[in-house]
């Protein structure tokens, strides 16, 4: 039997949120078969759950917020996404703050976090949600066109296409791949980061956003080239990061999806509304497990290996 996966003790980080600036500590915790990935915010009088579901998300942005009632959560697509790529089912997050730490702009630090603690098999089935039928947002036209889409595929692979008219994006990658059974999560996508042109940044600042964004926890880029001395992290780091995201944005729906992604110029938003339009069409997925691990699609059936 394919089983579900969570850590096998607690493991700690210290941080500064992406936008608030603030200082948060976050502790990730062991939780029972199908608990799911549960946030915890521990600094209120009485501390609040937020289970993460499609429908818990209430803000897409600058980054994905969920909420449960007045709590809230930002910017949990980068820890999603790790727990996505290490296929972490059931997980507590404490949270001492109203928004997860940025580390060092990409999942890497959180893939090293949940690898340290250990992956622990849990003696329960390992759910997917297979798609039937293919779903798909599209919006706008011409120079505004953008889409995302699901569609049926024994695996889980993520195609993306990124269009900036900029020197360093026409100059790296514009488009990838990443197919869970034959690339590795922690080496190929997890170190790329977020990333930002300096006019942006500006503008986020004037509205009190971007407190804790600097060059030791993103991509910044002005009219002509990359700002850090060190330079990219891969030559295609930036559509990479795209598809982290998206790795993130859509671990939201609570199971790991047996389908191919692919989207063009689609965020945090769109891919929301891509699961709620899967959600909402229920002859279009069903939900799946395997009793023989050999059944199950490439890059599912081995815990995560550590790097
Ligand atoms: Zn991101």
């Amino acid at each position: 039997m394919l089983k579900q996966r969570t850590l096998k003790t607690l493991t700690r980080a210290v941080g500064v949120g992406l936008h608030s600036g603030q200082r948060v500590e976050l502790t990730l915790r062991p939780a029972a078969p199908d608990t799911g990935i549960v946030f915890r915010r521990v600094d209120l009088a009485q501390p609040v759950d937020i289970p993460v579901t499609a429908q818990s998300v209430t803000d897409t942005r600058m980054a994905t917020t969920i909420a449960n009632g007045g709590a809230k959560v930002h910017t949990i697509e980068h820890l999603m996404s790790a727990c996505s790529g290490l296929g972490l089912d059931n997980l507590y997050v404490d949270i001492t703050a109203e928004e997860v730490p940025i580390l060092d702009g990409s999942s890497s630090s959180f893939v090293f976090l949940l690898q340290s603690a250990g992956i622990e098999l849990q003696n329960a089935p390992k759910r997917f949600i297979r798609m039937l039928q293919p779903v798909e947002i599209r919006e706008g036209e011409g120079d505004n066109l953008k889409w995302a889409r699901l569609e049926p595929y024994h695996g889980y692979k993520l195609r993306f296409e990124i269009d900036f008219a900029h020197r360093v994006v026409d100059a790296t990658g514009q488009r990838y791949e990443f197919d869970l059974g034959q690339g590795n999560y922690s080496r190929d996508i997890a170190r790329a980061r977020t990333f930002g042109f300096t006019k942006d940044v500006e503008m986020l600042r004037a509205n009190g956003l971007g407190l804790g964004a600097g060059l030791d926890n993103a991509v910044v880029m002005d009219d002509w080239r990359v700002l850090n001395a060190d330079g990219l992290r891969y030559d295609d780091e930036l559509v990479k990061h795209k598809i982290l995201d998206a790795m993130g944005d859509l671990y939201v729906v609570g199971k790991p999806l047996l389908a191919a992604y692919s989207a063009f110029r689609s965020g945090h938003a769109m891919n929301n509304k891509l699961l709620r339009a899967l959600l909402a069409q229920p002859d279009s997925y069903e939900i799946v497990s395997f009793e023989d691990d050999k059944q199950a699609p490439a890059g599912f059936a081995l815990p995560a290996r550590a790097w």
